[in-house]
């Protein structure tokens, strides 16, 4: 049975070991870093840099301690994440948001290249056949897998397999284009958008939010730039009116291959060398790379570490669905009750296929053994 350390968001005493900070630090000696990583060993620290008004993200104190946890068996860090817009722009979004080589004491660089196309295609499975994984996530030999765990309007729960689904993966590919990203997830077919004219009211949030300058309205028309554009589905999801819609497969159909995806990129290290750490805090209802962070829908639990991802996604799903909604939050807003799975009840997203999947395809367990920091 898989281990998942567990420390809760509590704080019993007023002393730096009971701080947030203090025990990932003491979580990340349990779990015993040096079992994984070799000394002067390259070890990527995936974490979602968020965007420019998505300030919840895995905060830089966290990162931070990860790091010098790192630095102290004598392993060589550094933190990276993929471009979902500009590389340059997204260095600054993350440099904004705290995340740079003097706060985090590592390099911080982009997985897939500046552009977004540095990317080595990797056999995945029968959904996506194979899929465009970052180049340096693909090379590294060792990764520490820093997942916000939050909700998401397509996945229903974002936490570490999603974080590497869609986040170690390109948004596309120098000959494929977006058909071999993570574009793939979330569209099939030839994808080309609909646009209901008649449910359109020209608020223009699809054409602010596209983060490549895709979409353009001209004499009150759609148009877009489908070459250009990676399917990413930001524009859709901002649509108030449910005016445009992306060709997509169905809920299950992209829960499963979320995992596939996961696995395709884990199929690039040996097995031992990567560990999750799962941040329940600041739990909202939307992921990372949105424009603007709602309020927590669901209380800080804690943080979670393991070195089996399916046991860690499933842990942090048992303790998400004991917790009830937050006032004065989305939660509350649409009514959902006490006793219900919140993200569920948000989203209506079978996310727990995800996990089931991620089992099947042989990633961990779902059973697991929950070690709690005393
Ligand atoms: S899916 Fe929408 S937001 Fe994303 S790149 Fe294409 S047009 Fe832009
Ligand atoms: S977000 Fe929707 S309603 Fe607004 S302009 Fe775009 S398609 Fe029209």
């Amino acid at each position: 049975m898989s281990k998942v350390y567990f420390a809760s968001a509590r704080v019993k005493k007023w002393k730096y070991d009971e701080s947030m900070p203090g025990k990932l630090e003491r979580l990340l000696k349990e779990i015993g870093l040096s079992r994984y990583f070799e000394q002067k060993e390259w070890v990527a620290v995936k974490t979602h840099f968020g965007s420019e008004g998505a300030h919840r993200i895995v905060r830089p104190v966290f990162l931070r301690k990860v790091v010098d946890a790192l630095k102290e068996i004598g392993a060589n860090p550094c933190l990276t994440d993929t471009v979902r817009i500009k590389g340059l722009d997204y260095l600054e979004v993350a440099n904004q948001n705290g995340i740079n080589h003097l706060s985090v004491g590592a390099p911080v660089v982009i997985a897939d290249g500046l552009y977004g196309n540095d990317n080595i295609m990797v056999k995945a499975g029968e959904i996506l056949g194979e899929i465009a994984v970052a180049s340096l996530i693909h090379d590294v030999s060792a990764m520490v897998v820093c997942s916000h765990v939050k909700g998401h309007i397509n996945a229903g729960y974002g936490g570490a397999i999603k974080n590497i689904a869609m986040g170690a993966v390109s948004g596309s590919h120098r000959t494929c284009g977006w058909k071999c990203g993570r574009g793939a997830m979330h569209a099939i077919g030839e994808g080309k958008f609909i646009w209901d004219d008649e449910k359109c009211t020209f608020c223009y949030q699809c054409e602010e939010i596209c983060p490549l300058d895709c979409i353009e309205f001209k004499d009150e028309k759609f148009d877009y730039y489908d070459e250009k554009c990676w399917r990413c589905g930001r524009c859709t999801r901002v649509c108030p009116e449910g005016a445009l819609t992306l060709p997509g497969g169905d809920d299950k159909t992209f829960m499963k291959s979320l995992a596939e995806a996961a696995k395709a990129v884990l199929s690039t290290f040996k097995p031992d060398k990567v560990i999750y750490i799962n941040f329940l805090t600041e739990i909202q209802p939307e992921c990372d790379c949105m424009p603007a962070a709602e309020v927590p829908i669901i209380q800080d639990i804690g943080i979670l570490v393991s070195d089996d991802i399916v046991a860690v996604e499933q842990a942090s799903i048992d303790l998400l669905i004991k917790e009830k909604p937050l006032p004065s939050s989305l939660a509350e807003e649409r009514n959902v009750k006490e006793d219900e799975d919140i993200l569920l009840s948000l989203h209506k997203k079978p996310y727990i296929i995800q996990v089931e999947e991620a089992e099947r395809l042989g990633l961990g367990r779902r059973e697991y053994e929950l070690k709690e920091l005393v």
